[in-house]
């Protein structure tokens, strides 16, 4: 069975302190994890270790980097390397999140070789996809999305794409407080494993788990969440409140 996933995406918020006591909190929440759910941290990269060590001894929850960089390592001052996350034992970092495309002009095909710097530093990849909002009124989310599947992992092999985590995060509604519906969620997730399995086939393709994101909230998650190609989600401004991402957590499937 694939996972589900409640992921946390602390962008650039919170000083050290803060994300600590936010942890304590979330950790003396009651969170029963199923051994098919996980919680992600992906949380700024000074914190990994210290948070890392937090977490230690729990079933199911992990840190994650928000970014690596696409060289493997040298004259390029201020990036980090998959290499360098894997040396303090990070197993997750998200991969083309719409910010970084959109600031740092991040390309499909520089999230390629994003992507294959991770598998060679055994770092799990969460890999964002998700149309802007002329594309969604021009109707073409459909296509737009499948191109930067494609150019971006359809170079991967099966074996590679089998358990890998894609988040669907439609840009008009991150940050946004304006929600895709659970049905608008469902029918692109849909597509998504469908463009996975004609690459791949159905075993790879259901394997694979699909997360939404944008303005995922406590009173929306269970709706969003309960959808069958939606495998939880990944959130940003609702998982800096301990309250809010703990009933997300208790969401999944
Ligand atoms: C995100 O940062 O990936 C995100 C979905 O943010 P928000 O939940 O605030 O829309």
């Amino acid at each position: 069975m694939r996972k589900q996933i409640a992921a946390a995406n602390w962008k650039m918020n919170l000083t050290l302190e803060q994300g600590e006591i936010l942890i304590d909190e979330l950790l003396n929440a009651p969170h029963d994890l199923t051994e098919d759910q996980l919680t992600i941290f992906a949380i700024p990269f000074p914190y990994l270790i210290t948070i890392k060590n937090k977490l230690a001894g729990k079933n199911n929850i992990f840190v994650a980097a928000q970014n690596c960089y696409n060289k493997k390592s040298g004259a390029y001052t201020g990036e980090v390397s998959a290499e360098m996350l894997n040396s303090i034992h990070v197993q997750y970092v998200i991969i083309g999140h719409s910010e970084r495309r959109e600031y740092f002009n991040e390309t499909n095909a520089i999230l390629a070789e994003k992507v294959n710097i991770c598998f060679e530093n055994e770092l799990k990849a969460i890999f964002c996809c998700g149309e802007p909002l002329a594309i969604r009124e021009a109707g073409a989310q459909n296509s737009f999305v499948e191109t930067q599947l494609k150019e971006s992992l359809f170079h991967l092999t099966a074996a590679q794409l089998t358990g890998f985590i894609i988040a669907y995060e439609p840009i008009w509604a991150i940050g946004t407080g304006k929600t895709a519906s659970s049905d608008q969620a469902q029918e692109m997730h849909a597509h998504i494993r469908s463009v996975m399995a004609k690459q791949y086939g159905a075993e790879v393709a259901d394997s694979i788990s699909i997360l939404y994101g944008g303005s995922v909230k406590a009173n929306n998650a269970k709706e969003i969440f309960g959808k069958p190609d939606v495998d939880g989600g990944l959130v940003g401004g609702a998982s800096l409140i301990a309250t809010e991402f703990t009933a997300i957590m208790g969401s999944l499937k």
